[in-house]
């Protein structure tokens, strides 16, 4: 009898195999892990600051992330679905689903790891920490860090008019924003790299404040007491704008020098 179901059993197991590897290469397609962005920093360096997808596209996409606005009007946050504009008064306003990007970068949150950080660390000192969790530095990996922060220094950009000056030329005179003791939320990405000049290599972060009020793109902080949520997104989707002005721009990568 044993010789006789083995051939049996054998087939169905190997079926079980089969199927169960179809299914997590369905989940790769369709699941949380693809890192999503909409044009490249490289374009946004070179002054390129209107695209046409909207933010109920962009939503679609991820609940998560950051980014800008068209005119680069502002710092742009995404935390739980919801989409904050942190103007060049450092307020934080709700988007508009009909509002468009230039630039953007999401995911569908899904932690990987979450670790506790109960030290003062400052900005340069948490993102070793965070490197010290990675199990690679060759893939990208969107991070949130949520609690008590003893300082939080951001930054926004104006809104700009055409013709558009180049982004380092905004950033020389960008308004900056302290704050003391705040609770709030660091959302963003560390990402390889090799993917320099369409993202931007290294960690990047925008802030939050818990009441969801105030913000912008992180250049400095010192942590108190947080929680460090690490997702793996080891898919990278583009979309890409079909503009004159982005077929044009020059992406060679000296944008960066
Ligand atoms: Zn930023």
């Amino acid at each position: 009898m044993k010789t006789k179901t083995t051939p049996l059993v054998l087939p169905m197991l190997l079926l079980g195999l089969v199927l169960s590897g179809c299914q997590s290469a369905q989940e790769k397609i369709t699941g949380h892990d693809i890192l999503f962005q909409y044009s490249t920093l490289g374009s946004l360096m070179e002054g390129i600051y209107d695209g046409d997808m909207t933010y109920a596209d962009i939503k679609q996409r991820g609940d998560f992330g950051l980014g800008t606005f068209n005119a680069l009007d502002g710092e742009m946050i995404e935390i739980d679905h919801q989409v904050y504009q942190i103007k060049a008064d450092g307020i934080a306003y709700q988007v508009d689903d009909d509002m468009k990007a230039p630039f953007a970068v999401v995911t569908h949150f899904d932690a990987d790891q979450t670790v506790k950080l109960q030290e003062s660390v400052d900005f340069a000192q948490l993102k070793k920490r965070i490197d010290n969790l990675l199990p690679t530095e060759n893939i990208p990996y969107a991070i949130k860090i949520a609690g008590l922060f003893s300082y939080v220094k951001t930054r926004s950009v104006p809104r700009q008019e055409k013709p558009y000056p180049r982004l380092s030329a905004v950033v020389e005179n960008q308004p900056l924003f302290e704050f003391q003791e705040v609770k709030g939320v660091m959302v963003g990405f560390r990402l390889p790299d090799y993917m320099a000049v369409a993202n931007a290599p290294g960690h990047h972060f925008h802030f939050i404040t818990a009441e969801r009020n105030a913000g912008g793109h992180v250049l400095e902080c010192q942590v108190k007491n947080v929680e460090i949520a690490i997702d793996y997104t080891d898919q990278w989707h583009m979309n890409l704008p079909g503009d004159d002005a982005f077929y044009k721009a020059n992406m060679s990568g000296e944008v960066f020098k």
